[in-house]
C-alpha cells in the first residue's frame, strides 16, 4: 500500500487551476463578472447544450431547474431511491410531492419498469422524472424520456455524478432526451469548483428563466421592464428568485477544471478498467457495478456490490479495517425514502431493488491522482479483508 491515506475521492488541482484563480484574485470581479460568463459558454459548448446556467451548487442547480420548469405544489417528481438526498429535496423547495422509483439492484438505477411503477403510484400528477446518473453511468434515457412523455412529464438529469460520461456516443447533459441537466462541481465530483453547479438546456425560454431565478429574479434586460424612465439605477423583479449565483473565483476553478477533464476521462476510465480487471480473479463475493448499455462513462465512483453475509463480515468492519490498512470507502447511498423526513411524510415503501443495491454496495477509491497499481492493491487488500 502507498504510504499516502487514499480517500474514496479527491480533487486534482495543479497549477494552470492556481493561476486561474490568482487571475481573478487579481483583477476587477469576484462575481457576476466575466468569468461566469466565459466558464457558462465553454460548458455549453463542453456538453453540447445551447445553453449553460452555472450556479452555486448542484443542489441549487436542482432547485432551479425544477422552479424554471415551473414545477409546484400539486406535482409530483419521481426520484430513484438510491441517490444524494438533494435530487429528492429540490422537488420538496418546489412544493411539490416526491414518488420514489425503485432501482436496479445491480446498477443502482432507476429503469423503464421502476419508472412505470412510480409513474402509476403518482396517478397522473408527475410533472417530471429526475434520472440520477449513479457514478457516471447513466440508464435507457431515450426509454425512460419516452415513458415520461406518455405520463405527461419531461426528464431532468441529475448529471452530478456524469461530467465527462458519453450516452449512444453524445456528451451527457446534451439534452437529447431531457427537458435539462444539472451538475455538481463538490470537490469530490469529477470537475471541482470548491462549490458549484450547473444547469444546462437547449430551451432558449427556460434558460432565461434559470438565469433570471438564479439572482433575485431581477431581470436585467431593460427592454422587458415594465416602466421604461432611463434611470440608471432602475431594475426590477419579476419572480421570487435567490441568491443561487456562482462567484467569479468558482467559475475559474471550474473553467479551468473543465480544460482538463478530457485528461480526467482517459485517467478515471483507465483506473476503472484496472479495478475491472484485478476484479476478475476474485470468487462472486465482490463484483462491480453492473454496466448499462449504450454508456461510456466518466466514474466519478467506483462502486462493487459486495455479499457481506456470504463473505461472513459486516460491512462497518470491512471499512475499519480498510481504514486501518490507509484505503477510504463510502457508502452511496441511504434509499432516500427511508429517510426519517421521508418516511414520516410518506410511510414505509417496500423498494426491494434499493434496499439490495444499498446493502451490498460500497464505493472504493477512485481519484485522478491515484497511482497506477492502486487498484490493484485495494482490490488485494479487500480480498484480503473479506477472507477470500
Ligand atoms: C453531489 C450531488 C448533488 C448535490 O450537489 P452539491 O453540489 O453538493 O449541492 C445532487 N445529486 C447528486 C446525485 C449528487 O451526487
Amino acid at each position: 500500500m502507498s504510504a499516502t491515506f487514499l480517500p474514496y475521492g479527491r480533487q486534482a488541482i495543479d497549477e494552470s487551476d492556481i493561476e486561474a484563480v490568482a487571475e481573478v484574485l487579481r483583477g476587477d470581479w469576484l462575481t457576476t463578472g466575466p468569468a461566469v460568463d466565459a466558464f457558462d459558454a465553454a460548458f455549453a459548448e463542453a456538453v453540447g447544450a445551447r445553453h449553460s446556467v452555472s450556479c452555486s451548487n448542484g443542489t441549487a442547480a436542482l432547485h432551479l431547474a425544477l422552479a424554471a420548469l415551473g414545477v409546484k405544489e400539486g406535482d409530483t417528481c419521481v426520484v430513484p431511491a438510491i441517490t444524494f438526498m438533494a435530487t429528492a429535496n429540490a422537488a420538496r423547495y418546489c412544493g411539490a410531492e416526491v414518488a420514489f422509483a425503485d432501482v436496479d439492484p445491480d446498477t443502482g438505477l432507476m429503469t423503464p419498469e421502476t419508472l412505470d411503477a412510480a409513474l402509476a403510484r403518482a396517478e397522473g400528477t408527475a410533472r417530471v422524472v429526475l434520472p440520477v446518473h449513479l457514478a457516471g453511468q447513466c440508464g435507457a434515457l431515450d426509454e425512460l424520456a419516452h415513458a415520461a412523455t406518455l405520463a405527461g412529464a419531461v426528464l431532468v438529469e441529475d448529471a452530478s455524478h456524469a461530467a465527462g460520461s458519453f450516452y449512444r456516443g453524445e456528451p451527457v447533459g446534451n439534452g437529447r432526451y431531457s427537458a435539462a441537466a444539472t451538475f455538481s462541481f463538490h470537490p469530490v465530483k469529477t470537475i471541482a469548483a470548491g462549490e458549484g453547479g450547473a444547469v444546462t438546456t437547449n430551451d432558449d425560454a427556460v434558460a432565461a428563466r434559470l438565469r433570471l431565478l438564479r439572482s433575485h429574479g431581477i431581470e436585467r434586460d431593460p427592454a422587458r421592464h415594465r416602466r421604461q424612465e432611463g434611470e440608471p439605477w432602475w431594475h426590477e423583479m419579476h419572480a421570487l428568485g435567490w441568491n443561487y449565483r456562482l462567484s467569479d473565483i468558482h467559475a475559474a476553478l471550474a473553467h479551468s477544471q473543465l480544460k482538463r477533464l478530457p485528461a480526467f476521462i482517459e485517467r478515471r476510465q483507465a483506473l476503472a478498467r484496472a479495478y475491472d480487471t484485478a476484479l476478475q480473479d476474485l470468487p462472486d463475493t465482490v463484483r462491480p457495478l453492473a454496466r448499462t448499455r449504450a454508456c461510456n462513462p466518466c466514474l466519478h465512483l467506483y462502486p462493487v456490490r459486495i455479499d457481506f453475509e456470504a463473505a461472513g463480515r459486516s460491512r462497518s468492519a470491512v471499512m475499519d479495517r480498510l481504514r486501518a490498512h490507509g484505503i477510504g470507502t463510502q457508502v452511496h447511498y441511504i434509499p432516500v425514502n427511508e429517510q426519517p423526513y421521508y418516511q414520516d411524510r410518506y410511510g414505509r415503501q417496500d423498494l426491494p431493488g434499493a434496499r439490495r443495491y444499498y446493502e451490498r454496495t460500497l464505493s472504493l477509491p477512485l481519484f485522478v491522482g491515484m497511482a497506477d497499481d492502486d487498484p490493484q492493491r485495494v482490490v488485494d487488500r479487500l480480498a484480503q479483508v473479506l477472507g477470500l
